[in-house]
């Protein structure tokens, strides 16, 4: 049994300037106008689209994330339509060493996690030995299981995501993922989220 953190990983393949390229090559065919398409121009396109709230240009542009968070936080990511996920699965994984997420700050103590965890990590096993598949011992799994997922979602949709999730009115636990994911896009992809904040 072990406790970790959330993660948040960028797996994307387009650099910045790629990223912006794109986005203004597209968005330039409303206008018909022309570019020298350097990361100026693409900035200054992207800011005016933002700012007129032509956001449908950010469509064409995505970034992909690799994430581990627990079950409970995958399920509110995953209600976002607009996006394409693959979550590693409780079927086919057979855990050895169990892996918790609990909510930072939170004494662990108030419910004694570290007992009633290390006993369902000890019935899953028990399961796993008497012959139960991991579709089946899962069951008894609780929703601060770790769990990993590949998200793409396109940068309308991410500045979407980041607005609803980084609220207060969000669970503590996607807004600290969702301040990891905003860290990672404006250190990359700067423009297209330089108006969202914590
Ligand atoms: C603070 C908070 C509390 C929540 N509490 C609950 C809860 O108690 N129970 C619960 O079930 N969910 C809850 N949710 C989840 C919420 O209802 C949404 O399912 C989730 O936030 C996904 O966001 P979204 O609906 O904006 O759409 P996304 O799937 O991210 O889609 C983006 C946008 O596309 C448009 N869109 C997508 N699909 C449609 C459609 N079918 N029709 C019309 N427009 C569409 C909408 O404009 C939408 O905003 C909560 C969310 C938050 C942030």
């Amino acid at each position: 049994m072990k406790f970790v953190e959330q993660q948040v990983e960028l797996l994307n393949h387009l650099d910045y300037k790629e990223m912006l390229n794109n986005i203004e090559m597209a968005g330039r065919i409303c206008y018909q106008s022309k570019s020298d398409y350097s990361v100026e121009s693409g900035e200054k396109f992207v800011r005016m689209i933002i700012k007129r709230g032509h956001e449908s240009v950010l469509e064409h542009g995505s970034l992909t994330f690799k994430i581990k968070t627990n079950r409970a936080i995958a399920n509110e990511i995953v209600r976002h339509r607009l996006a394409s996920y693959s979550q590693e699965s409780t079927r086919y994984v057979k855990y050895d060493d169990i892996e918790f997420i609990l909510r930072e700050g939170k004494p662990s103590d108030l419910f004694n996690a570290m007992n009633i965890l290390k006993q369902i990590e000890e019935q899953y096993k028990a399961f796993i030995e008497n012959g139960y598949r991991p579709e089946d011992a899962r069951d008894i799994l609780p929703l601060c299981t770790a769990t990993t997922l590949a998200m793409t979602m396109n940068l309308r949709e991410l500045r979407h995501f980041l607005k609803l999730r980084l609220d207060k009115a969000a669970h503590p636990q996607i807004r600290e993922l969702s301040e990891k994911v905003l860290e990672i896009a404006k250190k990359e992809f700067p423009v297209f989220v330089e108006d969202i904040n914590e």
